[in-house]
C-alpha cells in the first residue's frame, strides 16, 4: 500500500501535461461562466427591479395627476353651466317684465325657481369636487416626493451595479486571456474532448475522484481504472458521464484519510 502511495506521489510529479492545463482551464472557464451569468442575467434583471420599484411609485403619481385633471374639467364644466344658467335667469327676469296673465307668470317664476335651484345644486357639487381636490393635491404631493426619492435611489443603486459591471467586464477580459494562453498547453484534440463534455455537462469537463467517486456525476467508479488514475499520471475519462479525471493525492489523504487505504 505504501507503494501505492510512492507511484501516485510520483505519478502526481509526471502528470500529464494536459490535466494540469485542464484543471486551469476548468476553474478559469467555471469563473467565466459565473461572471458571464453575473453580467447577462442577475445584474441586468437586479437592475430592472430597481426600476421597477421607481416606475410604481411614478404610476401612482401619474394616476392622482389624472384624477386631478378630471376634476378640473367636470368643475368648468359645471361652471359653464352655471354661467348658462345665470343667463337664463336673467332672461326670465325680462320676460316676467312683460307677461300679461296670471298662468303666464307662475310659469316663468316656476321656471325661474328650478333655475335658481338647479344653480344651488351645481354649487354643492362644486363644493364636494374641490374637496375631492384638495385631498388629492395633499396625496399627490406626498407621492411626489416618494417617487423624488425612488428616483434618486434609483439613480444612485443602477450606478453602482453599472459600475459593478464595468467592473465584471475588465475582470472577464483578463479570465478570457488567461483562457487563450492555457488552451496552448493542452492537445487539440484532448482540448476538443474537453470542450464538448464542458457544453453537454453543465459546464464542468474534468472533475476530480475522491474516494473512488467522480466528482462530476458521483458515480463509483471502477478499481482498476481508479488504480491507473493515481498511479499513471495518464489522462482518463469517467465512464459514465465522459468527464476527464484527476486525482489530487494530498487532498483525497486530508479530506477523507482514505488516500492509503485504497
Ligand atoms: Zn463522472
Amino acid at each position: 500500500m505504501s507503494m501505492d502511495t510512492e507511484k501516485a506521489e510520483k505519478a502526481q510529479l509526471e502528470r500529464n501535461a494536459n490535466l494540469d492545463g485542464l484543471i486551469k482551464l476548468q476553474k478559469l472557464d467555471s469563473e467565466i461562466a459565473r461572471l458571464s451569468e453575473m453580467l447577462d442575467k442577475t445584474l441586468p434583471s437586479e437592475i430592472e427591479e430597481l426600476c421597477s420599484s421607481f416606475s410604481n411609485a411614478k404610476e401612482a403619481l401619474e394616476k392622482h395627476n389624472q384624477e386631478l385633471e378630471s376634476i378640473a374639467k367636470i368643475r368648468r364644466d359645471l361652471e359653464a353651466t352655471v354661467d348658462d344658467t345665470t343667463a337664463s335667469i336673467a332672461k326670465t327676469k325680462q320676460k316676467l317684465t312683460e307677461v300679461k296673465t296670471n298662468v303666464e307668470y307662475r310659469a316663468i317664476l316656476s321656471e325661474q325657481e328650478n333655475l335658481e335651484s338647479k344653480i344651488i345644486t351645481i354649487e354643492d357639487r362644486q363644493l364636494e369636487l374641490m374637496e375631492s381636490a384638495e385631498t388629492l393635491i395633499a396625496e399627490r404631493n406626498i407621492l411626489n416626493s416618494e417617487a423624488e426619492a425612488e428616483e434618486r435611489r434609483f439613480q444612485s443603486k443602477k450606478a453602482e451595479k453599472e459600475l459593478e459591471i464595468t467592473k465584471l467586464k475588465e475582470q472577464l477580459a483578463v479570465l478570457v486571456l488567461d483562457r487563450k494562453q492555457i488552451k496552448q498547453s493542452i492537445e487539440q484534440d484532448v482540448l476538443a474532448q474537453y470542450e464538448r463534455v464542458v457544453k453537454s455537462r453543465n459546464g464542468i469537463g474534468i472533475s476530480q475522484v475522491l474516494d473512488r467517486t467522480c466528482q462530476g456525476c458521483y458515480q463509483t467508479i471502477q478499481p482498476q481504472l481508479y488504480y491507473q488514475i493515481r498511479t499513471t499520471g495518464n489522462i482518463y475519462q469517467c465512464p459514465h458521464c465522459d468527464r476527464y479525471l484527476y486525482h489530487n493525492e494530498a487532498k483525497n489523504d486530508k479530506t477523507t484519510g482514505l488516500g492509503q487505504n485504497k
